[in-house]
């Protein structure tokens, strides 16, 4: 029987962060990916290496000094897939988020950025407006320009798994983890299940890794014995791309109901998202609903009046982010803003020394740090390993 210190459930960005954080510490791993790397959420994100400016509203600060740092990390480290881009917010005389709570906002996200060049913001000229791809100027009041960074998230994803693959990791696609038995062979080597073209096959893992992000609960439920859970919600997000391209970056604009929407170039076309509702059923049946295209399309006609014209959407994507419960809006309900935390949790349960982990939530920007902070939980459980490397001088391409 085939055997591994690490066996990782979720070809995601997490699952391929941990595996690369794991072989970069010399374990062996084997990460188990049901349908494609990057085919769950992590092709379906908005996009963004950021800071995170709008968790500075719900006073996250840590996460966004996390983020920046995180950021600035993997703008060395994968300069071919993490791009430094102009961000500019538009303030009307309509928009609740005035400009002197913008200018707070701003200039603490340039002090956790420590006010490097790419943590500044300046407030764009009148005079400039009329550069800013047909934004609409009526009643705008000010336009403020901060930088965040843009990324492929698959591609990085497969950047990730590529370098994972460079220290040994071992990936198998298109297989499906069933069941694990945790202790069975004594007290860590667990018996890990899984479906592979067609065959049930068997293998042994010290730790098991749950990184299945929307299916984080159905993985559990084919544990035995039966790990304690947390409760948590999904949130669906919708994003949709239009014809036409934006030159100048992208915008963060406040949609009727509030929220903070981004509307960005991505490939010669323009990306718009995203929305937020709470989501019930299998999450691969999660697809983007109709409302929340027209939502998505009336946020950016107000915004770019060019669209009134031509409302044509050339395709539309959902994806579903993991945040803990207790918070948010009913999926046909009103919205609200920002009502869950973003925090990332990595739960063990009861058991110690732990031999599975569950990762719940979590940012593409953050993934490397929540892998070491996975592996940090994890070592102790594991035999002692050679290390050789360290994720934060691995270059991605
Ligand atoms: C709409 C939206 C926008 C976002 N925008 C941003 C952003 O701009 N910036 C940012 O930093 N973060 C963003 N996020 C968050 C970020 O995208 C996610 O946190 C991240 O992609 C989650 O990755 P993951 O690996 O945990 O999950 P996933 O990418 O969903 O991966 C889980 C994988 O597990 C596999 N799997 C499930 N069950 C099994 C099984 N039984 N056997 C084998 N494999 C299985 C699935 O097939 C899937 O590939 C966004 C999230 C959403 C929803």
């Amino acid at each position: 029987m085939e055997s591994y210190d690490l066996v990782i459930i979720g070809g995601g960005i997490h699952g391929v962060g941990v595996a690369q954080a794991a072989s970069a510490k010399g374990f062996s791993v084997m990460v188990l990916e049901q349908t494609d790397i990057a085919s769950g959420t992590s092709s379906r994100s908005s996009k963004l290496i950021h800071g995170g400016l709008r968790y500075l509203e719900s006073g996250e600060f840590s996460l966004v000094s996390e983020c920046l740092y995180e950021r600035a990390l993997l703008l060395k480290l994968a300069p071919d897939l993490v791009e430094l881009k102009p961000f500019y917010i538009p303030v009307y005389r309509y928009t609740t988020r005035r400009p002197w709570i913008l200018h707070v906002g701003l200039s603490l996200y340039a002090l956790q950025g420590r006010l490097y060049p790419a943590a500044r913001f300046c407030r764009v000229p009148q005079k400039l407006w009329k550069k800013l791809d047909g934004l609409d100027t009526a009643q705008l009041e000010v336009v403020f320009q901060y930088n965040d960074a843009q990324t492929d998230d698959a591609a990085l994803t497969h950047a990730v798994m590529r370098s994972a693959q460079q220290m040994g990791a071992q990936f198998k696609i298109s297989a499906t983890f069933t069941g694990a038995r945790l202790g069975q062979l004594g007290k860590h080597t667990n018996i890990i299940e899984y479906w592979h073209h067609d065959k049930a096959k068997t293998c042994t893992a010290g730790v098991l890794v749950n990184a299945a992000g929307p299916w984080v609960q159905q993985v559990l439920s084919r544990i035995t014995p039966t790990p304690s859970q947390l409760k948590v919600d999904l949130v669906q997000g919708a994003h949709i791309v239009v014809p036409g391209t934006l030159t100048q970056g992208v915008y963060y604009v406040e949609a009727q109901d509030k929220r903070a929407v981004f509307i960005m170039p991505w490939r010669g076309n323009t990306l718009v998202g995203t929305t937020e509702s709470t989501y019930q059923g299998d999450p691969m049946d999660v697809r983007p609903l109709p409302h929340e295209q027209d939502y998505l399309m009336k946020t950016l006609i107000n915004y770019f009046p060019r669209y009134r014209s031509e409302q044509r959407i050339l395709s539309a994507i959902a994806g579903l982010r993991v945040l803990p419960s207790g918070g948010g809006q009913n999926r046909r309900g009103a919205s609200s803003i920002n009502t869950w935390s973003r925090e990332t949790i990595l739960h063990t349960g009861r058991q110690d020394p732990p031999s599975l982990l569950t990762i719940y939530g979590g940012k593409l920007t953050t993934y490397r740090l929540t892998a070491e902070r996975v592996m940090a939980r994890m070592i102790r459980v594991l035999p002692v390993r050679k290390v050789i490397a360290d994720t934060r001088y691995l270059k991605l391409y």
